[in-house]
């Protein structure tokens, strides 16, 4: 073989093992894929060889198209990562917190009790709104809260939120009785909620609502540690363009979404979602059920209190109704929804159809 032979046939292998290692993902690997074909069938015009190294280097290439797809780069950087867990979306997302255990791959198994309400009243001027209602949530659950307008959901959430306090009955929170405990002591202990009108602080920026969160809440963070992760709590729910605004400039999706931000920087070990749904589009749905499900894998345990029954299914673990201050079903989602007196809890009432 002369010097011209031997270069031709070395520079279309060397060209062809770049193809291989570069990989058709990028423009590169298919561009020099054809230089090489092209010099090569150029190079291969004759000689005794010529036909069987045609069809091997062929061969080569289709099986390194179809076994190879991101070349032997894509090849090495696949094992490497292979062998790195891969986080969870929130905790890839969320600042370093207890929701952070959430970074385990495998779903969060339900554990002990976390939330006890036990026999709660509450009456308004004469209006049961909290008729003896006993109810267990345990860690790591996704509990749907449902009922007709008025049955008092709203209510029971802000009497385990600390804003209302209870004329009977007690309230347990990771075992120990929180029942005399005001607002600020349960955030601490790490109770957050949504409320369905969002109620931000009106006249500092959606970042600073955060960061308050941050700093007051559970985790009592220092004011720097509270601003950066006040950030990352913005960025994980979308805000982050909007962290300057006033939450007066937001639109009611985005105040909803400030309010989930401040509950996750609040560090809540229990987050208490108050019709987060309402008034948002059916896109601006699947996000915001995609992100609950996003928070719940990060570690947090949830009730949510929802009108929306798609979501209420896809979502909970365990479903309560209560109609006039009392539970009257409890239990998996699909057989509660068929439940008869649930059925007719519920017969009237438009919004059960949504
Ligand atoms: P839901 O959230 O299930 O629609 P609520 O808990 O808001 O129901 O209300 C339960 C009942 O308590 C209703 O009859 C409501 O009018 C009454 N109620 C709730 N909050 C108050 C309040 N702050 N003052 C007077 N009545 C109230
Ligand atoms: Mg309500």
């Amino acid at each position: 073989m002369t010097v011209g032979e031997t270069f031709s046939i070395t520079v279309p292998l060397f060209v062809l093992l770049m193809s291989i290692i570069g990989g058709a993902r990028h423009w590169l690997g298919p561009a020099i894929g054809a230089v090489f074909v092209t010099s090569l069938t150029n190079s291969l015009v004759s000689g005794d060889w010529a036909l069987a190294a045609r069809a091997l280097i062929g061969f080569a290439l289709i099986a390194a198209t179809l076994y190879l797809p991101e070349g032997v780069i894509g090849l090495i950087e696949k094992t490497w990562r292979g062998r790195k867990p891969v986080p969870a979306p929130a905790a890839a997302a969320a600042p370093s917190t207890s929701h952070e255990a959430a970074a385990a791959p495998a779903p969060r198994k339900i554990g002990a009790p976390l939330l006890h309400c036990e026999d709660v009243h509450l009456a308004f001027r004469g209006v049961r709104a909290l008729n003896g209602v006993t109810l267990e949530v345990r860690e790591g659950e996704i509990l749907g809260l449902v009922g007709p307008n008025g049955s008092g959901k709203s209510t029971l959430i802000n009497v385990v939120s600390g804003l209302y306090r209870p004329d009977a009955g007690r309230l347990k929170f990771a075992g120990e009785d929180v029942t005399g405990d005001d607002g600020h002591r349960r955030a601490r202990r790490g109770i957050a909620r949504t409320f369905q009108i969002p109620r931000p602080f009106r006249r500092l920026s959606v970042l600073d609502n955060t960061v308050v969160a941050g700093q007051f809440g559970g985790r009592g963070l220092d004011h720097s540690s509270a601003i950066a992760q006040a950030r990352q709590w913005l960025a994980f729910v979308g805000l982050e363009a909007r962290a300057h605004a006033l939450p007066a400039e937001l639109n009611l999706h985005q105040r909803k979404f400030l309010e989930l931000a401040r509950a996750l920087a609040a560090g809540a070990r229990l987050i208490m979602l108050d019709e987060v749904l309402a008034g948002l589009t059916p896109a601006e749905i699947t996000t915001a059920v995609e992100m609950v499900r996003k928070i719940h894998r990060s570690g947090a345990t949830i009730i949510f209190v929802e009108h929306n029954m798609r979501a209420v299914l896809a979502l909970a673990d365990r479903l309560v109704v209560l109609n006039q201050g009392q539970i009257i079903a409890e239990g998996d989602p699909r057989a509660v929804m068929n439940d008869a007196a649930v059925v007719s809890a519920y017969l009237g009432d438009a919004d059960a159809e949504h």
